[in-house]
C-alpha cells in the first residue's frame, strides 16, 4: 500500500442490535417528500413529484444514543424522524420488485435539518447541502438485519420531545415504498454494500432547541435517541 500524507480516516460504523457486530457505512442518500401529510406541511403537492434525493457525509452520522451538538448557523433546527434502509448487496437499475435483495437490515434515523438555511436555498435555487449534511446531522439507532425482522411496510413512525409526541406516522403511508425509492435511487447511481438510505418522513416536523430530549421509534425496527447539547 502507497503512503498516505495524512491518517485515513476510519469508517463510520453503526452497531447491529443484539451482538458484537457492526455495519460499516459508505454513503448517506435520503429521499425528500416521501409522506404526503410532511409534502403538504412543505407547501408541496404531493401527488405531481416523483422521488427526489440529496446526500449526508457518512460521518455526519451519530451513533447509537450519542448526544448531538446543536449546529451553527441556524436558529430553526427541526428533527425528522425516518426508517433507514442498510444495503448490503451492489445494485444499479435494479426494478422495485426484486429491490429489496439488496437490503441487509434497518434502523431508525433522525434527519436533522436546518429549515431556515433550507428555506432560503429553496428560495435562491441553490443545493440543500448546507441545510441537510452538516456535522452530526444523522443521528441513527441500532441496525437490525431483514434476515431477522423481515421487511417493513407497515408500522408507527413516531418521535417525541421530551416525552411529547411530535411525530406519528405509518410506513404504509410512504408516497414511495421502500422496493420504489430503491429502483428510483438505482436509476441514478450504482448503490454498493455499506449505503444507507433515508427514507422520508411523516408530518409534525418541528424545531428542536439545546437540551431537548429526540426519542423516535419504528414498529419493528427499533428506536434512535439523542439530546441535542
Ligand atoms: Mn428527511
Amino acid at each position: 500500500m502507497s503512503e498516505l500524507v495524512i491518517p485515513a480516516p476510519p469508517p463510520p460504523v453503526v452497531p447491529v442490535a443484539g451482538g458484537e457486530f457492526f455495519f460499516p457505512v459508505r454513503r448517506v442518500f435520503c429521499v425528500g417528500r416521501n409522506y404526503a401529510d410532511h409534502a403538504r406541511e412543505m407547501g408541496h403537492d404531493p401527488q405531481r413529484e416523483p422521488p427526489f434525493f440529496f446526500t449526508k457525509p457518512a460521518d455526519a452520522l451519530v451513533i447509537a444514543g450519542a448526544d448531538t451538538p446543536y449546529p451553527p448557523a441556524t436558529a430553526d433546527l427541526h428533527h425528522e424522524i425516518e426508517l433507514v434502509v442498510a444495503i448490503g448487496k451492489e445494485a444499479t437499475g435494479v426494478a422495485a420488485a426484486q429491490a429489496l435483495d439488496c437490503v441487509w437490515g434497518y434502523a431508525a434515523g433522525i434527519d436533522l435539518t436546518r429549515r431556515d438555511l433550507q428555506a432560503e436555498a429553496k428560495r435562491l435555487a441553490r443545493p440543500w447541502d448546507m441545510a441537510k449534511a452538516f456535522d452530526c446531522s444523522a443521528p441513527i439507532g441500532e441496525l437490525v438485519p431483514a434476515a431477522r425482522i423481515g421487511h417493513p411496510s407497515s408500522g408507527r413512525v413516531a418521535l417525541t420531545v421530551n416525552g411529547t409526541l411530535r411525530q406519528d406516522g405509518d410506513l404504509a403511508e410512504m408516497i414511495w415504498p421502500v422496493p420504489d425509492a430503491i429502483a428510483f435511487l438505482s436509476a441514478l447511481v450504482t448503490l454498493m454494500p455499506g449505503d444507507l438510505v433515508f427514507t422520508g418522513t411523516p408530518a409534525g416536523v418541528a424545531a428542536i432547541v439545546r437540551g431537548d430530549r429526540l426519542e423516535g421509534s419504528i414498529a419493528g425496527v427499533g428506536t434512535v435517541t439523542t439530546t441535542i447539547v
